[in-house]
């Protein structure tokens, strides 16, 4: 018996050696792979402590942006109030993830009301938009990078008006005065962090718009150094622009006309975006979706996101089976993950707005569930899943996805002196957007979230296509998770493309299963499959795990994972914040 746990150790070691060679041998080639295939790069790993606080706290990437919300908490705002301070500095500070050229979806926890809600501030595209908007004339296969840096992946912007839908309902201070902070730090400046740094010399001088590039970079194509102190003038006039008239200002007038003569002379083509479909744009209420886990109620965001349903759905696979108390058990892994390759087979072929396309309701059904579990097994991997057949017969004729998406993207948790709660993901979408900046702020390329063809190899419409006024498919997945006893419990989300439905659910089955607090749970190696291969987190950790899982049959490669997890846990004795330690976020409260 001995024996064989001795050589299945040995075993284990030696493919660990062996995948740590092969890494460190080919570092060259992956780095320039995920420099072009995954542009937000990790930052070094940041040791960080879990935050205590009585009161209120923010949990945000950017200590400035969580300082801004954390001051409006201070002076008497609510969870709504320090949301939109924190967002428009994360604008100025991580301008590579998010901004009001952007979208977002936002769930908000009312204490007194006892009432969830969800906004959804989605980016949507132009009326004049056509399903095959991204394929050449000569019907070839679309670039990435020409796309992305083209008017044709921008979406109308919806995080302003989102905000101010939520602050008419919800906010407590002056709208003008949530603009003060990041007005100043317009004027006076910050110090490039050294992962903006980083990002900027990834993404090269040339990949960027004339304004932008003078903005980021010097006369030389050099970015700025890190401690270099950038201001942003033109950032500080919108803002005061916006902080006088309201989010008004930025959908009728003086902004959107910028921004749509901005888009026809766009590098590689130009944009169809009117300045009617600017003013057109509405940020909607939607209901929050739900899934019981353990007696935990874990709600989310509905379609146009992906994150809730496939959170939700994995959850419900997983539930029947016993995780274990130690963290990363090999069996907890695989069973994790072959759920995940049985949720994204169905988010990819049934997954869209909702509004344009009917999103089957029973895919969180629990007799279709039930039915689905049956697929996993103890001990054999998965290659491929496909989808299921979930009741609501409407959608199987739904085409298979092809749909490309990239990282660049925030989380922000808060909860006010009242109790009430925020839980953000702010987006626009690729790092840096469209690398195009208008009245100092930077474009979304959110429409390279949809599907690039609107077909399948079989010819099926594939339901994440592009149309007129539709929002693209996100992944985004802002978490609030509610105790047994129906009280709230946690706010979590994180960045990272398709991967923040695997990054969430990480820190959710490490909170609730294996009792992580949530800086460790942040902390916990990532992994996770999209319905390909076994994907873990490049470092020693991520090895092991690789090894272990290869006994049953998983197949994969260590990558760089940069999740952004942002979490608050309310706890008998108070709040706890934790931060990812891939970025530079940072919890703060009293
Ligand atoms: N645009 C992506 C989405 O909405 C998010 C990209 C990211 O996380 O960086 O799902």
């Amino acid at each position: 018996m001995r024996r064989t746990h001795f050589i299945a150790s040995l075993f284990v070691f030696l493919v660990c050696v062996a995948l740590l060679l092969h890494s460190s041998g080919r570092r060259n080639a992956d780095d320039i792979t995920s420099r072009q295939a995954n542009p937000e790069a990790a930052s070094g790993r940041i040791v960080k402590k879990l935050i205590r606080a009585k009161r209120h706290m923010v949990v945000a990437a950017h200590p400035l942006a969580a300082e801004a919300g954390l001051e409006i908490l201070r002076a008497g705002g609510s969870a709504i109030d320090a949301t939109i301070a924190t967002q428009l500095v994360l604008n100025l500070v991580e301008p590579q993830s998010s901004g009001i050229g952007g979208g977002a979806f936002l769930l908000y926890w009312d204490e007194k009301s006892k009432n969830l809600k969800s906004y959804d501030a989605r980016e949507t595209a132009p009326a004049a938009a056509t399903p095959d908007r991204f394929i050449p004339k000569d019907g070839s296969d679309p670039q990435w990078h020409t796309t992305v840096h083209s008017g044709l992946s921008v979406g109308v912007p919806g995080v302003l008006r989102g905000l101010e839908l939520a602050h008419k309902q919800y906010g407590r201070l002056p709208w003008a005065r949530l603009f003060e902070r990041a007005i100043q730090v317009s004027e006076d400046g910050f110090t490039v962090s050294r992962r903006l740094n980083m990002m900027l010399a990834n993404m090269g001088a040339e990949a960027f718009g004339p304004v932008a590039r003078a903005h980021y970079f010097d006369a030389s194509g050099a970015p700025w150094p890190v401690g270099h102190v950038l201001r942003n003038p033109q950032f500080s006039a919108t803002l005061k622009t916006i902080a006088r008239e309201g989010a008004a200002a930025f959908y009728v007038g003086d902004i959107p006309a910028a921004i749509v003569e901005k888009l026809k002379v766009a590098p590689n083509a130009p944009s169809d975006m009117t300045v009617e479909d600017i003013s057109g744009y509405r940020s909607l209420v939607r209901a929050p979706v739900c899934a019981m886990y353990r007696s935990y109620n874990v709600c989310g965001m509905g379609p146009p996101s992906s994150g809730a349903l496939t959170i939700g759905q994995v959850l419900k696979l997983i539930e029947p089976f016993d995780l274990g108390a130690e963290p990363l058990a090999t069996n907890a892994l695989h069973v994790i993950v072959e759920a995940q390759k049985l949720a994204f087979a169905d988010r990819g072929r049934y997954m869209a707005d909702h509004d344009y396309v009917r999103v089957p309701e029973g895919l969180l059904d629990h007799g279709y569930l039930a039915q689905r579990r049956t697929l996993i097994q103890r001990d054999a991997a998965m290659v491929k899943a496909v989808a299921g057949q979930p009741p609501q017969r409407h959608a199987r004729t739904f085409g298979r996805d092809g749909t490309i998406e990239r990282a660049g993207t925030s989380h922000v948790s808060i909860i006010d002196g009242d109790g009430n709660a925020v839980s953000m993901t702010t987006t626009i979408e690729s790092a840096f957007g469209s690398r195009m900046m208008v009245g100092g702020f930077l474009l979304n390329n959110e429409l390279t979230d949809f599907a690039w063809r609107p077909t399948d190899d079989e010819g099926r419409p594939v339901a994440n296509r592009i149309e007129p006024g539709k929002r693209p498919r996100s992944s985004m997945s802002p978490t609030v998770i509610f105790a047994p006893d129906g009280k709230l419990w946690a706010l979590t989300g994180s960045p990272g493309g398709s991967r923040i439905i695997n990054y969430t659910l990480k820190t959710i089955i490490g909170m609730i299963d294996w009792k992580l607090d949530a800086q460790t749970a942040a902390d916990l190696v990532n992994f996770g499959s999209r319905n390909g291969p076994f994907e873990v987190e490049a470092g020693l950790e991520g090895a092991g795990l690789l090894a272990r899982m290869a006994l049953k049959g998983h197949v994969g490669a260590p990558k760089p994972m940069t999740s952004g997890v942002h979490t608050i846990v309310v706890t008998p004795d108070g709040l706890e914040g934790g931060a990812d330690p891939r970025r530079e976020g940072v919890a703060v409260g009293d």
